[in-house]
């Protein structure tokens, strides 16, 4: 079996690896969308509860301020009303305007912190609705890919077996290139090549569509090395019976390029 042979052989496994495990991969990557969006949810929510606390804990603190106040100018009006001269109430009163100011300001900040607390209150039902969503689709996130990884397991690991047969009899040198192939073009590492006319021997790579000498075709049929594209780099293949059989171990006459 020539070198071209046993890389296709390598090749064709390898492609039902990938095909495999793409589809895990992409259950995989699904399910690490929703842990991801689910840590955001959970961080968005601890940074909600904190400002409810602050804007519960302001509100608080404004009403017994208010509260305080409240007290202080009743105090006062009991004081104005047993006042000894028109004076001494005038002062009482004045002071007590004064007071009532204060505390309607206080009590505005106070109210306003409440709004703001049932408004987070709202974000915060909504963002647990939202967990609660989060969280199913995660759960069946995870089944799936655990599904996914366990329908392959026993065909990976066979396909691994043979991968493993296969790639003993690739000569080093070849399964390196092929392998340096693969991690730059992945599935594009290799190509058939494709008659494009057989009388005038016209063949392109299947990879980037760029014509082939014709030597470099009947070359690969007769002695099966590892023949790379010119343009795109990739090793080239015939694919059993898909050129037409004048071409097979024949050098044409007259080649064009
Ligand atoms: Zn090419």
């Amino acid at each position: 079996m020539s070198v071209t042979e046993q890389l296709v052989r390598l090749f064709l496994v390898d492609k039902q690896i990938w095909g495999l495990t793409s589809r895990r991969r992409q259950a995989d990557q699904f399910l690490g969308e929703q842990v991801k969006s689910l840590q955001g949810l959970e961080a968005q929510r601890a940074s909600i509860e904190a400002q409810l606390k602050l804007a519960a804990a302001q509100a608080a603190e404004r009403e017994s301020e208010a509260k305080r106040f409240e007290a202080r100018i009743a105090q006062l009006a009991d004081q104005m009303n047993s006042s000894q001269s028109h004076k001494q109430y005038k002062a009482f009163l004045s002071e007590i305007n004064g007071l009532k100011g204060e505390k309607s300001a206080v009590e505005s900040t106070a109210l306003e912190a409440l709004t703001r607390a049932d408004e987070l209150r709202k974000q915060l039902e909504q963002l647990n609705t939202q967990r609660e969503e989060r969280s199913k689709v995660k759960g069946l996130a995870s089944t799936e890919a655990q599904q996914r990884a366990d329908e392959i397991r026993e065909r990976l690991e066979a396909l691994k077996a043979e991968r493993a047969v296969l790639v003993g009899k690739v000569p080093a040198a070849a399964q390196a290139v092929y392998e340096r192939l693969v991690a730059v073009r992945g599935e594009d590492a290799m190509a058939k090549i494709e008659e494009i006319d057989s009388k005038r021997h016209e063949y392109s790579c299947a990879a980037c569509m760029m014509s082939l000498p014709v030597d470099l075709v009947s070359g690969l049929l007769g002695h099966g090395n590892l023949t790379k594209c010119a343009s795109c780099g990739c090793i080239l293949y015939v694919e059993e019976g898909s050129l037409s059989p004048v071409t097979k171990g024949k050098k044409p006459a007259a080649a064009k390029n």
